[in-house]
């Protein structure tokens, strides 16, 4: 799967999905990168507004047909399309790692998480039933169905660039909907390769299309009239705005964002669980999860004191390198200027006052890939940066407080509230922080509490802007629009006289 240097300038860039078919457009192209080698393996065409306007044509046209197959004829498509993305799961796993630089395994996990997704909506006929009442007034009976809403689009991030997308198209496709995917343009390779399985699953074309592109693209869809439902992740930033701009076209719009996730570790914790799982969901893919803890908040200074200590020692453990190398546990930065970003916070760190207790900025500098080294902080402070924005980076900070309720008092002050979760053997604590946190998505000794496929998954606050989560049962509701009809056949030709009064259900 690792293209060689010099057939790169020969290969033609990675294009478009159009109507069952590649299609290249003359827009602008951009490289992608191997982070861990530093190398361009290969470039993508950034679509013209043209270009996704024949996406959204195709799915416009492919709609009436789509609409009105069975729902367990589109569920047959998905049982198909699951099996073949697990026949060619090694592939993919290596294209996430070549364009993303997670290690493989962590490409595999992402993958299966994707898998669920379709897993979940292989139950089409189930989830959509609606309800139906006999008698809901004399010889009138009435029933609730979900409608698929047409054209429906999504815009996925760089951080798992095949799990993020299969949040979104398979659900809204069993709901009858057709979709157009916009993915990273800094890793389009496996969104591409999954998206055509679709074709060979039987799935018709024009159901399902692919523009790669950059804002522009976005702009495209969030303007078009045609497209009637948006789903979005990415970086707050920008989901704020797509959020704002979609909403003024007319569109649902779910755009969920960016992150600061905190573990709180009480005093009772089994700090060897803790350290482990702190290491994993902190470092893990380079930090670059939206679910990555970034803060360790200790309750009491002898467990901050017992943390940091152990914590260092472990840190000194992890290897980083190449993820296509499985003796690496922890991978690049997927690119040059975010590695610069993330050391600049490191810096930034520095100078507001917190005591950099690993600094792992040296680490692999004279290599040409985009690595940087774990990174942690002690004693950060709730006014500085370091704790207030999002690093998406291998950094962990340790916030010292005193009491439980002052760590939920930290954490619910955040802008973000996207995971949380709590390490204690006090069941009573536990139970008494899920209750009260301001979170989405809580973990009790669990540090990365995502959702399973037949949840839904969504942050509060500035980490979800819309009504509904994504995946599961919200996103049945998402793409869909609910219509109850009531109907009375009039029976042995008795006809109701006129009535003024509003009616009632006797
Ligand atoms: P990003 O916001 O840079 O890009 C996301 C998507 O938006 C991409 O498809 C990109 O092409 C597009 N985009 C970028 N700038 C745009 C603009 N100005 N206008 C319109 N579209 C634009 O995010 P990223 O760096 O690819 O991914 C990392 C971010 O995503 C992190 O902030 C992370 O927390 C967040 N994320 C959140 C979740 C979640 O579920 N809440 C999941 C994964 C990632």
């Amino acid at each position: 799967m690792f293209t060689a240097p010099e057939k790169i300038s020969a290969a033609p860039p990675i294009g478009h999905f159009i109507n069952g078919q590649r299609a290249l457009d003359a827009g602008s192209t951009q490289p992608v990168y191997n982070p861990a080698t530093g190398r361009v393996v290969r470039q993508v065409v950034l679509a013209e507004p043209d270009t996704v306007r024949d996406a959204i044509a195709a799915a416009e046209q492919a709609f009436p047909g789509w609409r009105n197959t069975t729902p367990i004829s589109r569920a047959r498509v998905m049982f198909r399309f699951k099996e073949l993305i697990e026949k060619h799961a090694e592939t993919i796993a290596s294209l996430i790692t070549e364009e993303h630089g997670k290690v493989l395994d962590d490409a595999r996990g992402e993958l299966q998480r994707g898998i669920e997704n379709i897993e979940y909506a292989c139950g089409a006929p189930e989830l959509l039933k609606g309800e139906h009442s006999r008698n809901v007034g004399r010889g009138i009976d009435s029933w609730s169905e979900y409608q698929p809403l047409g054209v429906v689009a999504g815009i996925t991030p760089s951080n798992f660039p095949a799990m993020v997308p299969l949040w979104m198209y398979p659900l809204a496709l069993i709901c009858g909907n057709t979709f157009i995917l916009k993915p990273s343009e800094r890793d389009p390779s496996s969104a591409l390769f999954i998206g055509e399985l679709l074709s060979e699953a039987g799935l018709p074309n024009g159901v399902f299309n692919l523009v790669n592109g950059d804002k522009q693209a976005v702009e495209t869809l969030l303007t078009d009239r045609r497209v009637q439902a948006v789903s979005f992740v990415g970086s707050t930033a920008v989901a704020e705005k797509v959020y704002r701009t979609g909403t003024a076209h007319g569109k649902r719009v779910q755009a969920l964002g960016s992150a600061k996730n905190h573990a709180v570790v009480m005093p009772d914790a089994d700090l060897e669980n803790a350290v482990n799982a702190l290491l994993g969901a902190a470092y893990g893919s380079c930090g670059e999860r939206c679910m990555a803890i970034s803060v360790a908040v200790a309750v009491g200074h002898e467990t901050a004191d017992a943390l940091a200590a152990s914590l260092v020692e472990r840190i000194g453990e992890l290897t980083v390198g190449d993820g296509s190398d499985a003796s690496n546990q922890i991978g690049p930065l997927i690119t040059n200027e975010h590695r610069d970003r993330v050391k600049g916070y490191v810096d930034l760190g520095v100078e507001e006052g917190a005591k950099l207790i690993v600094d792992g900025r040296a680490q692999l500098q004279d290599e040409a890939g985009f690595f940087l080294g774990p990174c942690l902080f002690d004693h950060v402070k709730q006014h500085m940066r370091v704790y207030k924005e999002e690093i998406f980076g291998p950094v962990l900070s340790i916030v010292r407080v005193d009491r439980l309720e002052d760590a939920i008092d930290l954490i619910d002050t955040h802008d973000f509230g996207n995971g949380t979760c709590i390490f204690t053997r006090d069941g009573e604590a536990a139970r008494y922080f899920s209750d009260h946190v301001q979170i989405g998505m809580v973990g009790i000794n669990v540090p990365l509490p995502v959702p399973v496929a037949y949840f839904s998954f969504g942050g509060w606050k500035r980490s979800l802007f819309g009504d509904l989560h994504i995946y599961g049962p919200d996103a049945v509701r998402f793409y869909t629009r609910s219509k109850v009809i009531t109907q009375r056949w009039p029976s042995g030709g008795v006809r109701e006289k006129a009535k003024f009064s509003f009616p009632g259900s006797d």
